[in-house]
């Protein structure tokens, strides 16, 4: 009867994830204030994304994210350029996080 007893953990994993909630931390234009930014045809948000990261911390009005992009965007009024960082939440399925043996 040596039967390791694997416990099962309930998690929150549903089918459907849901949509990451993201946060800008600079919407607003330096220069007239404007949050509008000027569109880009087609994929140029590819090019736009400067680079990204999976930072795990709380955002500038306390929620919580776990990824940074940094983004180059361009306002839609005065045409001033500018690179607005994104706190993304990301509901991420397959992560295994298993902390819970800590034998020293
Ligand atoms: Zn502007």
């Amino acid at each position: 009867m040596a039967r390791t007893q694997a416990k099962k953990e309930t998690t929150a994993n549903k089918e459907t994830t849901p949509a990451p909630t993201i946060k800008i931390a600079n919407p607003r234009c330096p220069k007239c204030g404007c949050t509008e930014l000027a569109k880009l045809p087609g994929d140029a948000h590819k090019t736009r994304t400067l680079k990204e990261r999976d930072i795990v911390g709380m955002g500038p009005d306390g929620g919580p994210y776990n990824h940074v992009t940094w983004k180059r965007v361009k306002c839609a009024k005065c045409g001033q350029a500018r690179v607005q960082i994104e706190y993304e939440l990301r509901h991420a399925a397959a992560k295994k996080a298993k902390a819970g043996k800590k034998t020293a």
